[in-house]
């Protein structure tokens, strides 16, 4: 899953609006950063295989410290712990909910991906392989993210008009990634990835920011 993660982020900022939209959105995509960076320092591993799977090319074969279930839920904790010392003011559930969006990426991906999903170590793998269906696949990441878009325009009405535009940009660069030619290299696909998430959390600090 692509942008679809970002729908969690969305709709977890009408749960608590005292938290950012960018943390919320690095949240959401906080385990495929540290993946992006794993890929590039060689310890997580991919092939790019033409026709893997309809809607993505990658076999993601080795990825026990970011893509395990285990994994996600020490990421989990482990980013609710940070935001808790950081804006301790905010209360425990404000961290929590960081916890919840950073897990939210597993359950997320667990929808499209081919089993290459494991639930501990490198073992036990599962997928429901929406990602096999190139049109579905597409229709439920951005059907998730204008639901998601909606929740949030209508809990923050101020940045409404900004959030629609993110939407927009974020509606184009998927169709990009499902419609656009195969990456050449797995680490080009790790670059790529760690350029955009770190963007669209940019972004999303532009979307909330004050107008005098
Ligand atoms: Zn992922």
């Amino acid at each position: 899953m692509f942008v679809g993660h970002y729908s969690a982020g969305f709709a977890l900022k009408a749960v608590k609006p005292q938290l950012p939209l960018w943390v919320l959105l690095l949240a959401v995509q906080l385990v495929d950063v540290g993946w992006s960076l794993l890929i590039l320092a060689g310890v997580e591993k991919l092939r790019v295989v033409p026709g893997f799977l309809a809607g993505s090319p990658l076999d993601l074969y080795y990825m026990p410290y970011t893509h395990s279930l285990v994994a996600t839920l020490i990421w989990s904790a482990g980013g609710a712990l940070a935001y808790f010392l950081w804006r301790r003011g905010q209360g425990l559930n404000a961290a929590l909910i960081v916890g919840a969006a950073i897990g939210s990426h597993w359950l997320l991906d667990l929808l499209v991906h081919a089993p290459d999903l494991p639930l501990y170590d490198n073992s036990a793998k599962v997928g429901f392989g929406l990602w096999a269906y190139r049109g579905p696949e597409l229709a439920l990441e951005l059907g998730l993210l204008a639901a998601s878009v909606w929740i949030y325009a209508r809990a923050c009405p101020t940045y409404a008009r900004r959030a629609w535009l993110l939407f927009g940009v974020l509606t184009l660069m998927q169709l990009a990634n499902t419609f656009g030619p195969v990456p050449p290299s797995g680490s080009a696909v790790a670059v790529g990835a760690l350029v955009l998430y770190l963007l669209f959390t940019w972004a999303a600090s532009r979307v909330e920011r004050r107008t005098a």
